[in-house]
Parts: C-alpha cells; structure tokens; sequence
C-alpha cells in the first residue's frame, strides 16, 4: 500500500517548481507517490500558445526516468475534452485500487485554492481527497502572451503574506498547508524567456532543456 498524491496541472512546461513540491509533499508528508496529470483542456484557463499533450507528456516523462515516485499519468490526455479534476479522482480512485492507503492526497499552488471552490465537485473533492495546499510567489514579469490567467490579480504569495490569510481564513473544506520552499518560477514566465532569448536553462530539469531545444518549442532558435 501507498501514500499517493494527485498534482494536476498544465504543465507547459514542467519546471523546477513543479518538482521541488513534489519532492516536498514526499519528504515532509510521507507520500511514496505523485501522480503527475497533465491536463488536456483545463477549464479555468484560456489555451494560448499550449504545447500539445504530446510534447508535454514527454517531457514529464523523460524527466521522471531518473526519480520513479514520480509518474506522468495521461488520463485526462487520453479521455479529451475539458479536464475536470473530479472525474480523475474518480478514475484513478479505480486505477490504483488496491495499491492506494488512504485517500489521495490533492495538490495544488495556493493560487489555485483561491479559486477551488469554483471546480466542478469541489465540494465531493474536498471529501474524498486530502488537499495539500503549497505556498507560492508568482515571478511578476510576465508580460508576454502564453497562457492567461482569468485572475489576473498579483499577489505576493506565501503563507504570511496578509492576501493568503485573508483568503485562506475564508477556505470551506480541510486542507494541509505545506510550508514548501518557494521558488518563484512558472511556465508562463520560462515561455517568456525561452522566446525573448533570456537565461532558463536552470529552471527546468535537464530533459527538459533538451526536450525544448531538440523540437524547438515555445519559439526557441538558439
Ligand atoms: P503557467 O505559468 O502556464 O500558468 P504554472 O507554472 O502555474 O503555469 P501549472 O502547470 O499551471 O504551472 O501548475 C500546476 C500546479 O503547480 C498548480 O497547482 C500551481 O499552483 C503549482 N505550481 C506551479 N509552479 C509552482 C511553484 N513555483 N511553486 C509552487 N507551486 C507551483
């Protein structure tokens, strides 16, 4: 039996932030597992310059060939549509019948739990999975297009800042804040920098350095 957790996530692409969580919720909450899933269609986002899932998959995958507690699991790439995170929850539920102790662990950036309660079944979610909230900074140089936000809000980030308490005072269901090293790296700002030529190398596994360069994606030409 395994302690596993759920991070969902656009993943476009996957980059150190995304790792160092996972390796946090591991180590400080016990979990054996994440399962890393990319989604297809996420619903609260508008799809701007969006890698396929392909690409994205591979990524995830070849940077999980050196650490096996991560896995990339294409579930929401191989049913389509708009992804909700209530009908993964369902199907791996299933999936990993069996195998799983406990219920599923649900990770997310604060940002995201500042909108869950808006998610299809959030309130089911909030019942069936234990959701870890990860404190996080956003890089605000990010001007550049890539996906957009539908709250477009700053926000300085982390558990002390008075916006996270606010909010999170007014948060409906349990959850677990992580109190994970913040790293103020997104995709949308290694997008930002992989097209206007800046340093990223650093931000990324190195798989996905290569990745990039080899398929010269997000407009990379040296
Ligand atoms: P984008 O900039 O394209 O919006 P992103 O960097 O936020 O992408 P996603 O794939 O959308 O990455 O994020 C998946 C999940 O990972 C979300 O719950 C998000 O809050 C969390 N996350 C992403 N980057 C970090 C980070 N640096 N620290 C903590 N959590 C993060």
């Amino acid at each position: 039996m395994m302690k596993i957790a759920i991070f969902g996530g656009t993943f476009n692409p996957v980059h150190i932030g995304h790792i160092a969580l996972a390796d946090d919720v591991c180590r400080t909450l016990g979990y054996d597992k994440v399962l890393f899933v990319p989604t297809f269609i996420p619903p609260h986002k508008k799809m701007l310059h969006v890698e396929s899932a392909e690409n994205r998959v591979a990524m995830l995958k070849n940077t999980f060939k050196s650490d096996s507690r991560f896995v990339a699991e294409t579930c929401e790439v191989d049913r389509g549509g708009v992804s909700y995170t209530i009908d993964t929850v369902h199907t791996l539920i299933e999936k990993y019948k069996g195998e799983l102790d406990g219920k599923f662990g649900l990770i997310m950036g604060q940002e995201n739990a500042f909108e869950f309660n808006k998610w299809k079944g959030a309130s089911e979610l909030a019942e069936i999975t234990d959701i870890i909230i990860a404190q996080r900074q956003k890089a605000v140089s990010v001007d550049t297009d890539g996906f957009e936000n539908e709250n477009t809000g700053e926000y300085t980030g982390g558990f002390n800042s008075n916006e996270y308490l606010k909010i999170f005072s007014q948060f409906p269901f349990n959850y677990i804040p992580l109190k994970n090293l913040i790293l103020p790296v997104s995709s949308t700002e290694i997008r930002a920098r992989i097209a206007k030529g800046a340093g990223w190398r650093y931000l990324v596994p190195q798989a996905v350095y290569d990745y990039i360069i080899e398929n010269k994606l997000y407009g990379y030409n040296g």
